[in-house]
């Protein structure tokens, strides 16, 4: 049934297509253009908003060292 076979594939196609334009408008949405990080403010470059930045680069660094060092602890 070939019919039904290439029907399947181009739901499955679109669906597939739906999910990645929901990522990208999500990713639009949480993306700032400033740190998250009140104590700090800095600006975060447009490319990084594009990802969905929260934090600039020295806090989003600062926040993976300290997640790092939590996770060592967290071990013992
Ligand atoms: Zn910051």
């Amino acid at each position: 049934m070939p019919d039904f076979m290439d029907h399947i594939q181009q739901h499955a196609e679109d669906v597939a297509a739906d999910a990645l334009a929901a990522h990208a408008r999500r990713s639009q949405q949480v993306g700032r253009t400033t740190c998250a990080n009140l104590d700090c403010g800095e600006a975060i470059a447009k490319e990084r908003t594009a990802l969905g930045a929260q934090l600039c680069l020295d806090c989003q660094s600062a926040e993976e060292s300290r997640a790092a060092h939590f996770k060592a602890w967290g071990r013992r």
